[in-house]
């Protein structure tokens, strides 16, 4: 069992400078994530959700404020957390096969044999164990996306980093996506921060839900989903809380981007 880390954010800002001008994409995020929770980030396109997501894993420095996991400044990429791009090809190594994609994730101290077969494993619950010898570039950019979350699970993280992960699939594989990580989670208690315009998935995946404004993103609102685990795909969006935490919220960002 992987035990997740906490993540806290403290005044965070961030302004980009091009030229001459500078575009404010975050202003002032303070976000306390506790070890083994689940938090989405909603808002609009362009709001900054990559931004702060990357700011949280040490990619990009902020311009002002904090990033601290279990209390330890975070200047770079920190062990044990693994991060999911929103472009696919920045998580996958081109030259590599599939299965080799998996495997670079693997922690180490298994045989030959047993890291192969953990890799399959991997790859047979996200439905690709047939393409474990091609490359990435010879699959779509679903089935691309669907190794990088192959291999982000396979690492064992402490806190995974999600940005909009299962946008570039379709529905169904979506909904078998969902009840993975909802499994995996479930299993093994890492942290995880997902940021995502998809209000369902934010609410059947998360423990809370960070509404972020319009850019310079700011955390409107927090909304925790007080729905009981384990979640189900097909159930968990029939019950009534569910509908009544969905209208909220499309309701609120909605609102909020007619005001923009
Ligand atoms: P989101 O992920 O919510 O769609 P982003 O975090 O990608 O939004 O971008 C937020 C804002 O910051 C956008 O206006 C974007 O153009 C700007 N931005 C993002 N990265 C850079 C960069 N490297 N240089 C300049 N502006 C950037
Ligand atoms: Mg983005």
């Amino acid at each position: 069992m992987t035990t997740g880390c906490a993540l806290a954010l403290s005044g965070v800002s961030k302004t980009f400078s091009q030229g001459g001008s500078s575009v404010r994409a975050i202003d002032n995020i303070d976000l306390n994530v506790t070890p083994g929770e689940f938090l989405s980030a909603v808002g609009p396109s362009g709001c900054g959700k990559s931004t702060f997501l990357q700011i949280a894993a040490g990619l990009q420095p902020a311009s002002g404020g904090s990033v601290k996991l279990d209390g330890q400044p975070v200047s770079g990429p920190p062990d044990g957390m693994v991060y999911l791009f929103q472009q696919y090809d920045r998580s996958l190594m081109p030259w590599r096969t599939v299965l080799r994609n998996v495997a670079f994730g693997l922690k180490d101290g298994r045989s030959r044999a047993e890291r192969h077969a953990a890799c399959m494993e991997y790859l047979d619950m996200v439905g690709l164990k047939d393409f474990a010898d091609q490359y990435p570039w010879q699959l779509s950019g679903g089935m691309q996306q669907r190794v990088a979350i192959a291999r982000a699970l396979a690492a064992e993280p402490r806190i995974l980093l999600l940005d909009e992960p299962f946008s570039s699939v379709d529905a169904l594989t979506r909904s078998d996506l969902h009840q993975l990580v909802l499994r995996l989670w479930t299993e093994r208690r890492f942290t995880a921060i997902m940021v995502t315009h998809d209000v369902d998935e934010a609410i059947l995946l998360s423990d809370r839900i960070a509404v972020l404004s319009h850019r310079p993103s700011r955390i409107r609102e927090s909304i925790f989903t007080d729905l009981p685990r384990p979640r189900d795909r097909i159930a968990t969006p029939e019950l009534p809380r569910f509908l009544e935490l969905r209208h909220y919220l499309l309701e609120t960002l909605t609102k909020r981007s007619e005001h923009a």
